[in-house]
């Protein structure tokens, strides 16, 4: 076998019981499945590190496997925010022996950055490291939620895109347009009653990219920015619009079925955004949010948080509230439960062959 980084040819060297093949020009070595394990410790091993939220893959490498020639596959493994000591690697694994590639001194760094980034993760977790002053007094002015700790692989690109066209069609389209929306509202906002006689369709999509002022818009985007990063980096892209459109025609489709003959019209992405929050609970039931009641802040399970957000529109629904679409955030909220459902019993099927 020939060296993948600089062709020289590997020597079977025999460490601590376990034979590695190891370049003596470049320092590298190649492992096989287990190998990494024995000699340096779980944290170094494929299967602990890919668990790991630290972990990214970027694509095929320059590298081939030296034992069957396929390419292998690279991975970042980082740790996040400044510290002391190596803080990020770069490793490749192969896809067809499950071997691993390492180069001169990268078993040692990738073991310190696995054990930081577990540790870390666990601070995080258990509630030790807590947000700052700030997110406290923004707590007590909006009594909104953050989250404890659910960080992401990879950027949310289509979380960034729909803020980005949230805003802007509410800046350069609503208020531009503000007179001819006020004069001819079905046209673009979702109106029960011309829905059901077959009227403006197309409104059950263009009513769910308008906010009514200010708040609305800034409230729903926090609950996109806060719910929906976690919910396109396990879904993947292709799924997370596809169950952000369905929860946003369901929403739509059960606040008109409500009230069929109502000519109140309806605006705003809440539905939509109800059903990245119905998603979440389902991919990610256990983890938890800090809250600030009554000045005192505490954490809680997102599972708990979210029934009593469920509850609270089935209240508003009783006490004949009209000004919140509530039926709207149920319809769209199970939407994404149920499309959660079957894409996680997609995947546990594809996983398990
Ligand atoms: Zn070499
Ligand atoms: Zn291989």
């Amino acid at each position: 076998m020939r060296c993948p980084r600089c062709s020289f040819p590997l020597t079977p060297v025999i460490h601590a019981d376990v034979e590695v093949d190891h370049c003596r020009r470049c320092g590298g070595a190649f492992f096989d499945p287990g190998e990494a394990r024995t000699l340096f410790g779980p944290e170094v091993d494929p299967a602990t590190w890919r668990a790991l939220w630290a972990t990214t893959p970027t694509g095929t490498s320059r590298l081939r496997c030296p034992r069957d020639e396929a390419r292998l596959e690279a991975h970042h493994v980082r740790l996040p925010g400044k510290r002391a000591g190596p803080t990020e690697v770069e490793v490749d694994t192969c896809p067809t022996c499950q071997g691993l590639w390492l180069d001169a001194q990268e078993g040692s760094t990738l073991r310190h950055v696995v054990k930081e980034a577990a540790a870390h993760a666990e601070a995080r977790a258990s509630g030790e490291v807590k947000p700052g002053v700030p997110a406290y007094l923004f707590q007590v002015f909006t009594s909104l939620p953050i989250e404890v700790w659910n960080p992401v692989r990879r950027p949310p690109v289509l979380v960034y895109g729909l803020v980005a066209v949230l805003v802007g069609v509410y800046f350069f389209v609503e208020l531009p347009l503000q007179g001819l929306l006020e004069a001819q509202p079905g046209l673009l906002l979702l109106i029960p009653k011309e829905l059901f006689h077959g009227e403006h369709v197309w409104t059950l999509f263009t009513s769910g990219f308008l906010h009514g002022g200010i708040g609305h818009l800034l409230g729903n985007l926090y609950f996109l920015w806060v719910f929906g990063d976690n919910v396109e980096d396990t879904l993947g892209r292709g799924r997370f619009l596809t169950l952000y459109l369905v929860a946003m025609v369901a929403g739509a489709l059960a606040h008109a079925a409500l009230d069929p003959g109502s000519e109140v019209p309806m605006l705003g992405a809440s539905g939509a955004i109800a059903g990245l929050m119905g998603a979440y609970v389902v991919l990610f039931p256990k983890v938890k949010v800090w809250l600030v009641l009554f000045f005192i802040r505490f954490r809680l399970g997102v599972t708990w948080y979210l029934l009593v957000w469920v509850l609270m529109q089935l209240g508003m629904g009783l006490a004949g509230e009209r000004a919140v679409a509530w039926m709207a955030h149920l319809g769209g909220f199970f939407a994404g439960v149920i499309l959660a459902f079957v894409y996680r019993g997609g995947e546990k099927r594809l996983s398990s062959m």
